[in-house]
């Protein structure tokens, strides 16, 4: 029996996060909500040592680390609190008075990084040109001979900047992925620990996921409360207590259709597509629409730009909201507009967002 009768109604959802989703996978956990394949029971429901679910978890670790390429030597770990939790753990279990870290400081999210950090101690700031409009090379960092690793945030989600060259440097970095994901190959010999939260790219809302490379990163402070021990839980394979079920699950559900669609390349290219397809019509526009960001810095993930004044953005984002489109309204600390057009908006949804601001435009003459 079809599910839904007629098509669902589906926004073009450009929200930063949590994302949109793949509508088959929507689908599919509508169809498996209460009975679960025929065994009784929902995924809601589920114990965490099931082994129907032991089976799903150790899938989605193995389909995490297959999709994104990343080496044996590195562990993946599933831990709640998303990435801002990751800000102080990750200091608290790698830094002390031998290894501190350096911080590149491009916006918002590695200013909280840092910040975070600073309460452990054993961070100092490496570079902040406090314009946030264009990324750093390694000859801009002020890397001292203390630096054990270099945390770095390769997109930032709020001003819409993303590294597209890698700073090349002799520490390995720990870099923040939240907001680009799972979006392109990355170089992992660069780095420590890669960590992002599933609600950008790949899942719903409920936990981040940690690389760890077990070489680079092996003495862990063991004398933290147990919930922020890494060494716990790589020895529990992300099961020391009660994971996030659901949000495992359906995180499964999403990497295996970026399987199926052909991976990150599929994933990347799309990805240079829709963002391309946005800037297009702001470059193309007379300046009617702005944005800030150094072309080589641009974000593929968070397209930013502003109108000429509040009354005409106001109009914009309202009309917006008529047509179906969700979340266009910029962060509330920068405003203006941000398009997020994370793995699972469909080109189709970017193509209609170019159309309407280009109408826009047209029936909106400065
Ligand atoms: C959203 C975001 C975060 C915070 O993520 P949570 O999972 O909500 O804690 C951290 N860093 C970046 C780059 C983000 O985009």
């Amino acid at each position: 029996m079809p599910l839904f009768l007629k098509e669902p109604m589906r926004s073009h959802n450009f929200g930063a996060g949590p994302c949109t989703l793949p509508l088959e996978c929507l689908e599919e956990l509508a169809e498996e909500i209460v009975d679960y394949k025929g065994i009784g029971l929902s995924m809601l429901e589920i114990s965490h040592r099931n082994k129907i679910f032991e089976d799903i978890h150790q899938e989605t670790i193995d389909l995490a680390k297959e999709i994104y390429n990343a080496p044996p030597d590195f562990d993946v770990l599933f831990i709640q609190g998303g990435a801002t939790l990751q800000f102080g753990m990750i200091p608290l279990n790698l830094y002390n008075a031998k290894n501190k870290a350096g911080y590149i400081i491009t916006g918002e999210w590695s200013q909280k990084a840092f910040e975070d950090s600073q309460k452990i101690g054993f961070s100092s700031v490496v570079c902040d040109d406090k314009t946030y409009t264009r990324t750093p090379t390694e000859s801009e960092l002020n890397l001292t001979n203390d630096l054990r690793f270099l945390h770095i945030t390769s997109n930032e989600t709020i001003s819409g900047l993303q590294f597209h060259r890698w700073p090349n440097v002799n520490i390995p970095m720990i870099a923040d992925m939240s907001s680009d994901f799972f979006s392109r190959r990355i170089p992992w010999e660069k780095f420590a620990i890669v960590y992002g939260g599933v609600q950008k790219n790949i899942g719903p809302a409920g936990m981040a996921v940690v690389f760890i490379n077990k070489k680079l990163c092996n003495d862990f402070n063991s004398g933290l409360p147990n919930y922020l021990r890494f060494d716990l839980h790589i020895k529990s394979n992300s099961l020391y207590n009660t994971p996030p079920v659901f949000t495992i699950y359906t995180t499964n559900k999403v990497l295996k259709w970026m399987k199926k669609n052909g991976g990150l390349d599929a994933i990347q290219q799309q990805a240079d597509l829709k963002s391309k397809t946005i800037y297009d019509v702001i470059d193309q526009s007379n300046g009617y629409y702005k944005n800030p960001i150094e072309k080589n810095s641009r974000s593929q993930m968070n397209v930013i730009f502003t109108l000429n004044n509040s009354q005409l953005e106001e109009k914009f984002l309202k009309e917006s909201t008529l047509q179906h489109f969700v979340g266009l309204k910029g962060h509330r600390i920068v405003g203006g507009c941000r398009a997020s057009c994370y793995n699972a908006l469909p080109i189709s949804s970017a193509n209609a967002l170019a159309q309407f601001m280009i109408e826009f435009q047209q029936k909106n003459p400065l």
